[in-house]
């Protein structure tokens, strides 16, 4: 196999687009970036992974991989910090209002667990409400350069397919139709809502 020594993180970030193509799908790629560049920063954590992804040549395996490296990329950075400032089960946004509902945006899903979410979903990881933006410094989509190996197709799901498992984010994301997964999103809309209410009963 033919291999490409990516000796530059400007160089990995302005060719990624094409490094995911057919074109390379035999090619290995080798890290020779200075190692005082790859730190544990975000910056540093997500050059390791996107090489790591690049020479993942299964498409399918490639998004399974990168959608668990982001997951833990984002749950690492968030480690020990209250940043929704949880008190009394009531988020800061809820605190604010004087709202009687708790858990914060996870109140309407039913995977919500009096310890946090049961599965892993990517969209809430990068979801986070102006309240919190504005007090803390939060990772956005538009900060992870990993996204660029995603789809377009993809990308809108990772932006929108809140209240969804792992499993069922995943199947989205890998069976290429954006029809499919209006259809399974709005059952999961309508899903979540009857659980909210018989919750409420
Ligand atoms: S993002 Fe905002 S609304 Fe959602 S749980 Fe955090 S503070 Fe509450
Ligand atoms: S899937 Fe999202 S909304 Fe549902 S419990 Fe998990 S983090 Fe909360």
């Amino acid at each position: 196999m033919k291999k490409i020594e990516i000796n530059s993180k400007e160089k990995l970030f302005k060719k990624i687009k094409y490094y995911k193509t057919i074109l390379y799908s035999r090619v290995e790629f080798v890290s020779q970036i200075d190692d005082s560049e790859i730190d544990s920063n975000l910056e540093g954590l997500e050059i390791q992974g996107i090489i790591k992804a690049l020479n993942i040549k299964n498409k399918w395996k490639r998004v399974e991989f990168m959608y668990d490296y982001l997951c833990e990329l984002l749950d690492n950075y968030y480690d020990g910090k209250n940043i929704c400032e949880f008190c009394d089960n009531k988020c800061l946004a809820q605190q604010f209002k004087g709202s009687t509902y708790e858990n914060g945006c996870c109140r309407l899903c039913k995977y919500q667990s009096p310890t946090g979410c049961t599965s892993s979903n990517l969209t809430c990881k990068l979801y986070y409400c102006e309240k919190v933006k504005n007090k803390n410094k939060t990772i956005e989509y538009k900060d992870l350069k990993m996204m660029k190996l995603f789809s377009l197709r993809q990308r809108l799901i990772i932006k929108n397919c809140f209240f969804s498992s792992r499993e069922e984010m995943l199947l989205d994301l890998k069976v290429g139709s954006i029809v499919f997964y209006a259809i399974r999103i709005l059952y999961r809309v309508l899903r979540n809502l009857i659980y909210v209410k018989t919750k409420i009963k």
